[in-house]
């Protein structure tokens, strides 16, 4: 007699162990298969493209009734099964219908995961994961109107490009800041999202879903920044998870999917498992490949092969939206004894990234020509040793001596209009028809004809490339100074081509500038960081991971280990309550040693990493805010009591500070920037040693900038004289938005103006009246992005991930 095999689930998995069973001509079971879903197996991952209207539901049919009827299988289409009896051997479904086995197959897959925010079940609110969603999906498209995404993975992209094609206006929403962050890395996902962008799809990243909002149906959503967005359609594409209910119920052995062993055995020997709801040597697979080789194993065994046996699999993924090549396998994370071959192609738009362990394939990310695949897939399953092809493996496996990469490739790709001489409007077509036209051969040519480099100076390396490209060989330019080793560009030219470009992210920069290292150095991810936050204000969000550790978690690390905390304290005037709280605090916390410190300000030193947030909501409490003394910004204004008090003072300079404390606090700088405000040339805060420093005479205000006080010693020089209060802040703040945008990372107020000119400085922010209004507006404009209390921010919860740091940059390199 035949023994009873009973499968739960008719979907892709449970299909394909059928398949594998009746080709050995396997004959041995009466087959009977429950499916929920109301029809026979079709191919799940062709939705998508059901979905954009390039397959109709009948072509993507795997086992038609007709296969069922040939192969002695009772289908149940529309039958839920509802419980296991595993003491007697039944199943039973929703009507109360029981059904013996002998052997019974779990193959439940995955359900979608819904975030259970405000508004989740209103009508228009929908996943991705079977025909019917495709269906509310299709319906909701033909009445028009916008869609939004949630989920930027593989299956969100697919949905938002499909309901693109389908005439909607579609966001997409992703919580990280990039998209497919388990598949790709940083470069290959800017391309992607580029490449989304440019198909009129709009994406959000660090987008966090607060609240669905309607009536009854969705209307709009909100975002815990406060931003709301229209919606007529809500796709929610955030994860699956493995469908366990029915076999936790029945006592089986659960984890995160149902515990399987090599044989695909649960803890029942009589229970087989198979698919999304598997969980083999810790892993729950979300993808077809693996799911059809545990097919094959619990075939062979049914067949009573039992050495097969399932061992785990290696899963790659591809993005079935048409035009977008993309590739990745294996991992990609860098680690000690990892090694990177990257291949960037900023024109092509093509990214290309192995990973070496021990001469052996170990990961690839493909972006934009996907055609070796196969053949990388291949010598990362079988662990190809790789060292006689190392040079040439990333071009591929027809690599027949390819052509060597081009360093000024990024400068030859920029098109005629990019701005390559922004002070004075000079773009590069100008540029190269002046040489070619004029004869001209040298930076200093160019600049008498074009006006290009004649100003700040940064874009000359730029000049000097652009000189190159068109003169070839009988151009010699000065040896390039890079940024570090990961880009032959200086870095006047990265802020230049930041601009000209549009360069919005680091992994825009990398790709686009041709990068030649994946993810950047210690050296070049916090200028870049910077450059972007400077360039950007209130686009480009800051990225945490690639700020040095002291800035990463607002406080100084000392050298056993411990913190120093220093709180603000405007011009340096403090209050019985502030100074209560501060020692309320060091005696709370056990800090050994609390220190005045050269900027007026108090440090508690020796604060535990554990106790940090709690002693920051304490000076919170009191009313106080970081201090920012670890910061590349604004430190301290120091004062002197000026003419409140005492007697030689001619202007208030202790308001004058606060003032100025209060206006510059938060903004980002290349390097640390020192104030003083003195209230008469005496000069008792020493104003005349700092970066910016004002000196208060009977007429006015003496301003003066690009002193130094550390590992160089300068005074600083004259910048002007003025009369009002409203006149410094005007020229303090010009004068620092033209740092934040010329100086290169690290460069102090004194490197800068020296590299520019200390005249050229003053031509721009007390000649140029126009021009120094519009930097003091622009810097104004910036700070209401950056006057946020990262203290406040860490107490509240934020970045709370920070204290367990993930990419630890050495403090070295910060110097
Ligand atoms: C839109 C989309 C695109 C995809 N693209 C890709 C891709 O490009 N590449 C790739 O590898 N993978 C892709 N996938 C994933 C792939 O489709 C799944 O990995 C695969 O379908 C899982 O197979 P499964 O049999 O485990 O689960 P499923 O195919 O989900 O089948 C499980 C079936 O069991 C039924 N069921 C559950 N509980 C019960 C019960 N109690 N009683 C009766 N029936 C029950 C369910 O209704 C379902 O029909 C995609 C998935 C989607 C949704
Ligand atoms: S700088 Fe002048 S005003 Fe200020 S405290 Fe010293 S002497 Fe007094
Ligand atoms: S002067 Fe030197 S030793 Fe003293 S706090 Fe500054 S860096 Fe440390």
């Amino acid at each position: 007699m035949k023994k009873k095999l009973v499968v739960i689930g008719n979907g892709m998995a449970a299909g394909h162990m059928l398949e594998e069973l009746f080709d050995r001509g396997n004959t041995d079971y009466d087959v009977t298969i429950f499916g929920k879903e109301p029809r026979v197996n079709y191919n799940r991952m062709m939705l998508s493209p059901v979905l954009s209207g390039e397959k109709k539901y009948e072509e993507i049919i795997i086992h038609d009734e007709e296969w069922y009827k040939t192969n002695n299988v009772d289908l149940r289409t529309g039958v839920n099964i509802s419980k296991i009896d595993r003491e007697n051997k039944k199943v039973i479904d929703d009507d109360g219908n029981e059904t013996s086995y002998d052997k019974l197959l779990i193959a439940t897959g995955s359900y979608p995961f819904i975030i259970p925010v405000v508004g989740h079940k209103l009508k228009g609110v929908v996943s991705f994961r079977d025909l019917d969603d495709v269906d509310l999906m299709q319906e909701a498209a033909n009445r028009g109107g916008k869609a939004i995404v949630i989920g930027g993975g593989l299956l969100g992209l697919e949905a938002a490009a499909g309901l693109q094609m389908q005439g909607m206006d579609v966001t997409v929403l992703h919580l990280m800041p990039t998209l497919m962050e388990r598949q790709l890395d940083s470069a290959a996902a800017y391309l992607l999202e580029k490449e989304i962008e440019q198909r009129g799809i709009k994406v959000i990243t660090r987008a966090n879903t607060e609240k669905i909002i309607g009536d009854e149906h969705v209307e709009a959503i909100r975002l815990d920044d406060g931003r709301e967005l229209e919606a007529d359609l809500v796709v929610m594409a955030v994860g699956i998870r493995p469908e366990v209910k029915l076999a936790a119920e029945a006592g089986l052995m659960v984890n995160r999917g149902i515990l399987a062993s090599d044989h695909l055995q649960t803890s029942d020997p009589d229970i087989l498992t198979v698919g999304e709801c598997v969980e083999h040597g810790s892993e729950c697979y979300g993808l077809v490949a693996p799911l059809y080789e545990m097919a094959k194993v619990i075939a062979a065994n049914l067949d009573g092969d039992m050495s097969a046996k399932y061992t785990g699999s290696v899963t790659s993924t591809k993005l079935k939206v048409t035009g977008i090549d993309l590739f990745s396998i294996g991992d990609f994370a860098e680690d000690e004894g990892r090694e990177g071959i990257i291949l960037r192609d900023a024109a092509g738009g093509i990214y290309k990234r192995l990973i070496l362990e021990d001469n052996k394939l170990v990961g690839a990310v493909l972006y934009g020509e996907t055609g070796d695949s196969t053949w990388f897939t291949q010598l990362l399953r079988e662990g190809t040793d790789i060292s006689e092809m190392r040079e040439t493996v990333i071009f591929g496996q027809n690599f027949q001596g390819g052509p060597p990469l081009d360093p000024m490739a990024a400068v030859a790709a920029l098109p005629d209009e990019a701005e390559i001489c922004g002070c004075n409007g000079v773009c590069k077509g100008k540029i190269v028809s002046a040489i070619k036209e004029k004869g001209l051969s040298s930076v200093d040519d160019v600049r008498v004809h074009t006006k290009a480099s004649a100003s700040c100076g940064t874009c000359t390396n730029l000049v000097e490339q652009l000189l190159s490209l068109s003169l070839g060989d009988s151009f010699n330019p000065n040896a390039p100074k890079p940024m570090c080793p990961c880009t032959p560009l200086e870095h006047g030219d990265v802020r230049r081509l930041i601009v000209a470009k549009e360069l919005k992210s680091i992994p825009a920069v990398m790709q686009e500038l041709e990068w030649e290292t994946s993810c950047g150095c210690a050296k070049c991810r916090p200028a870049l960081n910077y450059y972007l936050l400077s360039t950007w204000p209130g686009e480009y969000v800051d990225d945490n991971q690639s700020r040095f550790v002291n800035e990463r978690l607002h406080a100084n690390i000392q050298k056993d280990g411990t913190y120093s905390v220093v709180p603000r304290m405007w011009g340096g005037i403090t209050s019985p309550e502030e100074l209560r709280a501060i020692a309320d605090v060091a005696d709370k916390y056990k800090i050994p040693t609390v220190k005045v410190t050269g900027g007026q300000r108090i440090d508690l030193l020796g604060v535990k990493k554990e106790d940090l947030t709690d002693v920051w909501a304490d000076l919170n409490n009191a009313g106080m805010i970081s201090g920012h003394a670890y910061a590349k910004g604004l430190r301290t204004v120091k004062t002197c009591v000026g003419k409140d008090w005492c007697r030689f003072g001619t202007q208030d300079s202790t308001g004058l500070g606060i003032k100025l404390e209060r206006t510059l606090w938060g903004s980002w700088t290349p390097a640390k920037v020192k104030l003083a405000v003195s209230g008469c040339p005496r000069n008792c805060s020493e104003a005349t040693c700092k970066d910016v420093g004002v000196i208060c005479v009977d007429s006015g205000y003496e301003l003066h900038f690009g002193g130094a006080a550390g590992l160089d010693i300068k005074g600083t020089e004259i910048l002007c004289n003025v009369t009002t209060e409203d006149e410094v802040m005007e020229y303090t703040t010009a004068l620092i938005q033209l740092y934040r945008e010329e100086g290169y990372y690290l460069e102090r107020i004194y490197k800068w103006a020296k590299r520019v000119g200390f005249d050229r400085v003053r031509e721009v922010i007390v000649d140029d009246e126009e021009q120094r209004k519009t930097l003091s507006k622009r810097f104004y404009h910036a700070q209401q992005f950056l006057q946020i209390d990262p203290w406040k921010e860490f107490v509240d919860g934020k970045d709370a991930h920070e204290f367990a740091p993930i990419k630890p940059i050495p403090l070295e390199a910060a110097q």
